[in-house]
Order: structure tokens, then sequence, then C-alpha cells
């Protein structure tokens, strides 16, 4: 550790280092969370228990005496400050009790989700006093939903591009005209944090910049699209909002004005951990289900559960849902721990977490096979709500491109200075040498090549996996090393490795992360020894799974076809689709 800043853990394996203070032990539940997670989670199951969720859906409408129970339990305010009524939860306690909403309705979690990890978080992160007082007692108690607005008709991932505009009048107010596109709680919500184009000045020149503004329901010149239907998590109510010259007080302008983008974004950071967090409740709804079936369903006068292609499927999930929790309960847990710089983290937590659930709901309903495709059951419905989490909140695309491109930053910078020396590679060959000019990045990349880099805290199970982990994270400095020096700038524009350097990162930080966790229960004295062996299975075979996935981005590295496949969809693109018959072709 350089200095005390708590550093990204996913940030430093850029530069090939193991952080193994800042993942070992395993962040834990202590007893007082715990017993305040079961309360929670007891009184909400309480609730779920009784709502009809097929009926929701069917219907598209989350029934009013829901959002009432909600309330009563104080889920509107799970992260507000006790001050302003909420529970103040920590990341921890917030997402594990966000998961258990999660693994009974996505419908909930969705609307949950946007109210307070998106609709009210630039309120939370930078709302005045009064802003504060004014709405976050209402916010917390669900008297009142917030919205988060942001998506337009032209901007999806490239939301610098918004058009809403709010323009300063005379009298210190603005003037809001644009539109958003698919806002979570879109007409139900009462506080809607706007971003908009404001007008500022930059070296005598008029330059846009975003800003956010609190519109609120009621205003002139504010309306509502009718309700999306929507594919899935179809009861959470999704609109456009449409802004005719809404006249907005100057007090309504949510932090720096100009600063608008740089906040979204952070909510945005802040956001996809919880998401990540319910993925992991998604899962084991469907585990749940599909080992049931597994177990009752007889064919060829045995359970299905007990062929080999079913048993690897519910190892499979088991091992999703084992590393997702452990990658979100790591990241949560150092964020409780002090890390501020968890951005890397949180995006690789929702990336993991949505295609694990992904994969689970594909394998849950290929158990239950013909019963599953009928409506009857919930997997069709559970399919169906969870492939939301691969697009919004940023799409996983945009994610992966995002956490290489964070993580390459670091690097490059030094590399840069670095380029002093006449040959880099020369220099990095031979680093005493260059002492002198050693940045930050080279003397992390020293430290590893005299091998003070290795994994040490693991428990005696894993000396094998954690040897390997230690060479893999000097494989993974090495190829971002070299993907900067071949491609330099145009690095950006290259995003199958790039896509490759942040799958490749997810590994080595889920790696670390069951590494961690079970070791922690492998060293616990009070937790049986059959939840142990139990606990050891699965982090052996999640960690292989990991291995295999990271070996795989590795390789293609530099065995790849990435020339052909631009070339292929150049010509895909030109055909307008497949361009071939069978019958000509
Ligand atoms: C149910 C639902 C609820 C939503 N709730 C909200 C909300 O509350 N507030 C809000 O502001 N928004 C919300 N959204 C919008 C959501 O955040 C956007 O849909 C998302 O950001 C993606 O934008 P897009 O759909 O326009 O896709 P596009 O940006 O058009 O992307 C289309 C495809 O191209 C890919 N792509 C785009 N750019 C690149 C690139 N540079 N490199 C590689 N691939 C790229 C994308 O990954 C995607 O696969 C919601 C959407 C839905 C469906």
């Amino acid at each position: 550790m350089e200095n005390d800043k708590f550093e990204s853990v996913v940030g430093n394996s850029f530069y090939g280092e193991i952080e193994e203070n800042r993942v070992f032990p395993y962040p834990a539940f202590s007893a007082e969370q715990s017993e305040m997670a079961k309360e929670f989670i007891n009184a909400f199951d309480k609730l779920a228990a009784t709502i009809d969720y097929a009926k929701m859906d069917e219907e598209a409408k989350i029934p009013e005496e829901v959002y009432q129970g909600l309330a009563e339990l104080g889920l509107y305010g799970m992260g507000i400050p006790e001050e302003y009524g909420g529970l103040n939860l920590d990341y921890s306690l917030y997402c594990r009790v966000f998961a258990q909403v999660c693994q009974w309705d996505g419908s909930l979690a969705v609307m949950l989700g946007g109210h307070q990890a998106i609709g009210l978080k630039a309120l939370l992160l930078e709302g005045t006093d009064e802003q504060k007082s004014k709405w976050l007692p209402r916010l917390a108690s669900g008297e009142c939903l917030a919205a988060f607005c942001l998506t337009e008709p032209g901007s999806g991932s490239d939301a610098y591009s918004i058009k809403t505009k709010a323009t300063k009048n005379d009298d210190g107010t603005y003037t809001i005209k644009g539109q958003k596109l698919w806002i979570t709680n879109g007409g139900r919500a009462d506080f809607y944090t706007m971003f908009c184009k404001t007008d500022h000045e930059k070296n005598g020149k008029k330059v846009e910049k975003i800003t956010a503004f609190i519109v609120e329901k009621g205003m002139e010149g504010l309306s509502f699209g009718k309700k999306e239907d929507k594919m899935g998590i179809r009861a959470s109510e999704t609109r456009s909002v449409y802004l005719d010259n809404v006249k907005v007080p100057a007090e309504n302008i949510l932090g720096a004005e100009g600063k608008g983008f740089k906040l979204a974004m952070n909510i945005l950071n802040d956001g996809r951990l919880s998401l990540g967090a319910g993925c992991a409740g998604g899962m084991k709804t469907l585990m749940k289900m599909a080992t049931m079936h597994a177990k009752n369903r007889r064919q060829f006068d045995r359970p299905i559960a007990e062929f080999g292609l079913i048993q690897e499927k519910l190892a499979k999930m088991a091992a999703n849902i084992y590393t997702t929790e452990s990658m979100v309960y790591m990241t949560s847990g150092n964020m409780c721990r002090g890390m501020q710089d968890y951005y890397l983290e949180s995006a690789l937590c929702k990336v993991y977490g949505s295609e694990a659930l992904w994969e689970c709901v594909d394998m849950g309903l290929q158990i239950a096979a013909g019963n599953g495709y009928m409506k009857e059951y919930p997997y069709e419905r559970l399919m169906r709500d969870s492939r939301i989490n691969l697009i919004f909140e940023g799409t996983n695309e945009i994610l992966r491109a995002f956490v290489a491109l964070s993580g390459l930053k670091g690097p490059s910078e030094s590399l840069a200075e670095l380029g002093k020396i006449s040959d880099v590679s020369t220099a990095l060959k031979d680093p005493i040498k260059s002492l002198g000019v050693l940045t930050n990045f080279a003397k992390k990349r020293l430290s590893k090549m005299i091998g003070g880099n290795m994994i040490t805290k693991h428990h005696p199970e894993f000396n094998e996996m954690a040897s390997k982990l230690s060479g893999q994270f000097s494989d993974f400095a090495l190829q971002a090393e070299n993907a900067l020096l071949k491609y330099k700038a145009e690095i950006i524009e290259n995003e199958l490795p790039l896509k490759r350097i942040a799958n490749m990162a997810m590994e080595l930080y889920a790696s670390l992360s069951i590494i961690s966790r079970t070791t922690s229960i492998l060293n616990d004295d009070n937790i049986p020894q059959e939840k142990k062996d139990y606990c050891l299975k699965l982090g052996q075979f999640s960690l292989r799974e990991s291995y295999a996935k990271f070996k795989k981005n590795l390789k293609e590295m530099n065995k790849n076809m990435d020339s052909t496949i631009k070339s292929l969809s150049d010509d895909i693109v030109k055909n307008e689709g497949y361009g071939l018959d069978i019958i000509d072709f």
C-alpha cells in the first residue's frame, strides 16, 4: 500500500498489484448487522408472501396496498439518514435487504431502486439542507416517490448528448423544455431529478454543460406519456416525461451548475452495486425452484437431479450466486470500511451479476423444461423480468468499455511518462537502471517483478489456486501494458481487446473475492463442518470456472479473429442482414 488512501482493488489490478490487506479478511456482517438484516428480511417476507406477483405482472400494476405495506416497513428510506426519517442502512445491509426484495419480485425491486438507488440519490449526495429538509422525510416515508431522468429519445448510452434545455431567465429562474424517455416511476413520482443542458461561458465562448434540477409533480408544463407496455418488470411504471416550458426556481438546482453529468455518473456508479446484489436475490429464487423440480421430477425411473447434465446446471447456478455475492459484499464491505474509489468494482458487480442471473434463468428454465415454458409457472416471468438488468444503469457493453478504459488510464499516464526513456519495454526489463524516472506504475511493476506480489492470506486449501491467481495478476498487467503499447490512443476504438481486458479484470476480482470469502468461512470455528465442506466445494468450483474464463480472454488477446469480425460485420451492414439464401448459396 503506497499510502493510507483506500484505492480501488480492481484499479490496482491493472498494475498487477494484489491488495491483500483490502481483501482479507472478507468483510463480515457484524452481529448487530446480521440481527438487523434478519429482522428486515422477516418483516419483508411476511408482506411479500401475501402478494400475487403473477397478477401484478398481468395487470402491469403494483397494488396500492403493496406501496403502503412497503412504506410501513420503511423500505423507501433504506439509505436515508435517520434525522430525515430513514433507516440509514449501511451499504452491506442495504444490498442484503434489496436482494431480498429481488428474491420476491423484479417490479418491486425496480420501483424501489428507481426511487432510492438513483431517484433521490442526487438529493442525498448534493442537496442543500433546505432541499433535504423539504423532501427527504416525505421520500423516506413513501409519501413521495422519486425518479431519475436522464435518458431521452436521442440519448441513451451517449448520455452527454441530452437535448433537454434549461434556460436561465432574467429573474434567476429556469425554463426547462424537452423530453425524457423510459423513466422508472415516471408519472407516479413527485420528485424528479432532471438532467438538463445549461449555458456556460468558457474562455469567452458559450458552451453547454449539464445541470441537475428538482422538478416537482404539479409544476405547470410537466406531463407524462402513457405507461409503457413492457416485456418484463411490467408492474413497475415506466413513462416518458414531457417538459413544456416548465419554470423552476434556482433553489431547485441540485449540486453545482454545470456539474450534473459527473453527478449523474456518480449516482449510476452507486446504483450498480445494489443491482448486482439484487441479481443474486433473483438467482436464489430460480435456484430454489429449479432444485425442487430436479428433485421431484422423475424420468427414466429416477429423479432428474441424478443426471449429470442436470447436476452440472445446479452446480453452475450455485457458483453463479456464490461468485456474485462474494464480489458484491466484498465491495459493499470495503465501502463500509472507507473505500471511496469503488466505481470499477460496482460496475463489475452489475455486469457479472446481471449475466450470471441471465445464465441462471436459462439453466433453471431448461431444468423445468416444458413446465418452465408455461405461464402457469414463474420461470418465464423471471426470464422476462431479468433481461432488463443487462440494459439499464449502463449497458454491459458500455460498462465493459468503462472498466477497461478507466483501469488503463493509470498505467497509460505512467507509460507516457516512462516514454521519456527511448525504449519503454527495455526500461521495464531493467527497471533498476530507470529508477530515476520510475513512476507509480513502474514502481508497482517492479515490486511485482521481484516477487513481492503473492497471495499469502488464503486458506491452505487454496494454495494451488492462490499461486495461479498471483500469476494471473502479472499476466493481466502485462496484457494491459501490451495493449497500451500496441494500440496507443487508438485503444479507445478497439472494443474487442477492451472487452477482454474488462473480462479479465472481472474474473480477477471474482477470484480474489471467492478465495477471501471461503477462507473466512473455513477459518471460522463457529461454522459447522458440513457447511464448510459445501463452501469449499463451491469455492473450488467457482474458482475453476473463473480461471477458465480468464484464460480464454487472455489467449484471445493475442490469438483472435478481430479483423475478420470487423470485416464480416461491415459486409453484414452492407447487406443489411445475413445476405444469403440457401437456395442460391
Ligand atoms: C425498463 C426501463 C427502465 C428505465 N429506467 C430509466 C430511468 O429511470 N431513468 C433513465 O434515465 N433511463 C432509464 N432507462 C433507460 C436506460 O438507461 C437506457 O435504455 C440505456 O441507457 C441504454 O440506452 P438505449 O436503450 O438508448 O440504447 P443505445 O444507447 O441506443 O444502445 C444500443 C446498443 O448499442 C450498444 N452501444 C451503444 N454505444 C456503444 C459503444 N460505444 N460501444 C459498444 N456498444 C455500444 C449498447 O450497449 C446497446 O447494446 C430505462 C430503460 C428501460 C428499458
